[in-house]
């Protein structure tokens, strides 16, 4: 049974380094699918974002066409935090015990990981794909990880062949064009009255300036 990728962000706004990553890992894993699934209100972080049903559109824009590419809006539709974990175990409970299920993560997301809600018990609902990320580079990313994830990695090490062969609990790092883009310098930029042209689909740079949002500040 192929896998099914699972990425969570907060999508403020979806770019071309979410997109890239989502699909170089579909083709390296071979994934089924891709769920998006935009956070609603992040445990841990707190500036406010833009709202939800913005940010779901946004995303919904950006995957159009692909066939791969599914939007869940699980996540917004709580009215209260979501974590990972929750989100992954009522995804579990959709397919399934023996459907192997790939949560897809930037290596600056892996590197917090031991900071979110019951993140061991993450390991028995998926397996955990890395991409890399600029500005987190290979040679110095283990030295930057917190020694009980260093752990984790070093005994779930596994190749993308593997992840048929279990449901939950092994953990893949991948290398992927890298693009040095953030949400955050997509904000900043459209904040600054400057274009974000060419970092993030049009379509979504439309919907962005359609809908007033990042507006620069006053
Ligand atoms: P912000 O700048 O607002 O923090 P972001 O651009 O990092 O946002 P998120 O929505 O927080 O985007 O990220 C969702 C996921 O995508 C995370 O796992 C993150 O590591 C990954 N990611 C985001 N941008 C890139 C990129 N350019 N290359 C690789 N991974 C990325």
């Amino acid at each position: 049974m192929k896998p099914i990728g699972i990425f969570g962000g907060t999508f403020d706004p979806i770019h071309f380094g979410h997109l890239r990553l989502a699909e170089e890992m579909a083709e390296a894993l071979e994934l089924a699918t891709v769920h998006f699934i935009p956070a609603g209100t992040p445990p841990h972080r707190t500036r406010p974002r833009t709202d939800a049903h913005h940010r779901l559109q946004m995303v919904q824009l950006a995957i159009a066409g692909n066939p791969r590419f599914v939007l869940d809006n699980r996540e917004v539709g709580l009215p209260r935090l979501s974590f990972t974990v929750e989100t992954l175990a009522s995804l579990r409970d959709e397919l399934g015990t023996t459907q192997p299920l790939c949560l897809l993560l930037g290596a600056d997301a892996f590197l917090g990981l031991t900071t979110w809600h019951r993140w061991q018990d993450l390991f028995a609902l998926a397996h955990i794909a890395v991409a890399h990320r600029p500005g987190f580079p290979q040679s110095t990313w283990k030295d930057a990880m917190p020694e009980v994830l260093r752990a984790e990695l070093e005994a779930r090490m596994a190749h993308p062949q593997d992840l048929t062969s279990a449901a939950a609990g092994l953990l893949v790092t991948r290398p992927i064009t890298a693009l040095d883009i953030s949400a955050t310098h997509i904000r900043d930029t459209l904040r600054a009255a400057r274009s974000p042209r060419y970092l993030l689909p049009n379509v979504v740079l439309d919907y962005i300036q359609a809908n007033q949002l990042y507006l620069p500040e006053n």
